[in-house]
């Protein structure tokens, strides 16, 4: 199993890192969570291409998280030809209104699609690519999620939990992926709280959200919905994690001698591994 850090950055843009992505891939499966800023060009440019995606795992639908699930989706079906399965899509409510408003027939990209399907050019482009005719929608198979509910596959297993981050407006989730190569947390967005604490019980490898320093974010209010440096340390001690992998750094964090603050912060609650994760960041568990 390899996990790859796609993207490690939040909504503000810098241009080594902008948004929240990782590509998890076991067996044939390449499992993507979340698809923030450039998360496509970012996997094509490390080797993987958009028809490899089988699985799309969202954690809650702010923009720095799935800010480019269209060109996932559009890149994945116009590539595929028709020729690969849909893409299995995961997340909680309202994952699939959010799906069908992106790609089915009154959704956002309607015009392109139509295009693309209707024009002869379009299609005989998607015949030389191996495909037939009529051309095939983009398909895709939602599944809605909520806290406890489990993904089972051939070679994994994903577990959803409640991440505590800005309800009642939006739905958000941790995931945890059990293999036979071990075990991987993301925490997506969420302020330390017993049930990410409980899904990442015993894991090899916590992926938590890491928006800053505690101090810094405990002084300004933005300590509530969100995971500092301290509250990413103890719930990795809380669950007895193998390895912390700090991702999810807000701008403040960027600076060099504020991610040696950041490793001191953790270093001062959790005594395993930590890793301040950079864009492009791999773990190979095999
Ligand atoms: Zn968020």
């Amino acid at each position: 199993m390899k996990v790859q850090a796609v993207g490690v950055g939040t909504p503000t843009p810098f241009a080594h890192n902008w948004g929240s992505s990782f590509l998890v891939s076991v067996g044939d499966d390449r499992i993507l969570f979340d698809c923030g800023p450039g998360a496509t060009a970012k996997m094509v440019d490390s080797g993987t291409k958009p028809t490899e995606i089988t699985d799309l795992f969202l954690t809650h639908l702010h923009f720095d998280h799935v800010v480019d699930v269209p060109a996932l989706l559009l890149s994945r079906w116009d590539q595929g030809a028709g020729l690969i399965p849909p893409l299995r899509t995961y997340g909680p409510q309202p994952t699939a209104r959010f799906i069908e408003e992106i790609v089915g027939e009154n959704g956002l990209f309607r015009e392109d699609i139509n295009a693309r399907i209707g024009h002869p050019v379009s299609q005989r482009i998607h015949q030389n690519r191996g495909g037939s005719l009529p051309r095939p929608r983009p398909r895709t198979k939602e599944t809605e999620l909520v806290a406890g509910d489990h993904v089972r596959q051939k070679a994994w297993t994903v577990t959803a939990a409640h991440a505590q981050h800005v309800q009642p407006f939006l739905d958000c989730l941790a995931y945890r992926i059990d293999t036979d190569f071990g075990s991987v947390v993301f925490t997506g967005d969420t302020e330390p709280c017993e049930s990410v604490t409980q899904l990442a019980r015993g894991a090899d490898v916590l992926f938590s959200m890491c928006w800053d320093l505690q101090a810094r974010m405990e002084r300004d209010g933005e300590d509530v919905g969100q995971t500092g440096t301290v509250g990413a340390g103890k719930m990795a001690a809380d669950a007895g994690v193998s390895q912390l992998v700090l991702v999810h750094h807000g701008p403040q964090l960027d600076p060099v001698d504020q991610r040696d603050q950041a490793l001191a912060d953790v270093a001062s609650v959790y005594d395993g591994p930590v890793v301040y994760a950079e864009q492009g960041f791999e773990l190979d568990l095999t």
